[in-house]
């Protein structure tokens, strides 16, 4: 496995690489870190690099999404510092506006969808939303890409 320094921003990592940083990350970072479909794993990615850069021990309590949009929460204790704050909320926000223009699934341009509960997705995964449930599509997606089923769902 490639660590995450040997490996360009997202663009050039398969989905394995990338759900095994997001288990390094997980791993270093907090349990609860990812509790989103593989789809937004380069916003995780990225905004992980951006929150080390600023609090470098940071603790994830909780990152997941939350009616279509990232949503992530870290340990208060280590925001003392205004500017740190700041810093961490703002590369937090960057994270939750990108996601509302990505598929949770599939990390392709996407739009918000109301189907039978807000998510985003791109069009093909909008379409399966109409016969499928959340947690088959991205099975299906796991299965398409050889990846192993490791969210706790
Ligand atoms: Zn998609």
């Amino acid at each position: 496995m490639k660590t995450y320094e040997e490996t360009a921003e997202g663009d050039d990592m398969t989905w394995k690489d990338k759900q095994d940083k997001l288990e390094e990350i997980a791993e270093k970072h907090g349990s609860e870190f990812l509790i989103c479909a593989l789809g937004w794993a380069d916003i995780l990615i990225d905004l992980n690099s951006d929150l080390g850069k600023v609090v470098p021990d940071y603790r994830a309590l909780q990152i997941k999404e939350k009616f279509g949009v990232l949503r992530c929460y870290i340990d208060q204790a280590e925001l003392m510092d205004p500017e740190i704050r700041k810093q961490a909320y703002d590369a937090i926000g960057r994270a939750e506006i990108r996601s509302q223009g990505a598929c949770e699934i599939c990390g392709k341009d996407a739009t918000q969808t109301e189907t039978s509960w807000v998510k985003t997705f791109c069009p093909q995964h909008t379409e399966k939303m109409k016969t499928k449930g959340f947690s088959e599509i991205v099975k299906e997606f796991y299965q398409e890409n050889n990846l192993e089923w490791n969210l706790g769902w």
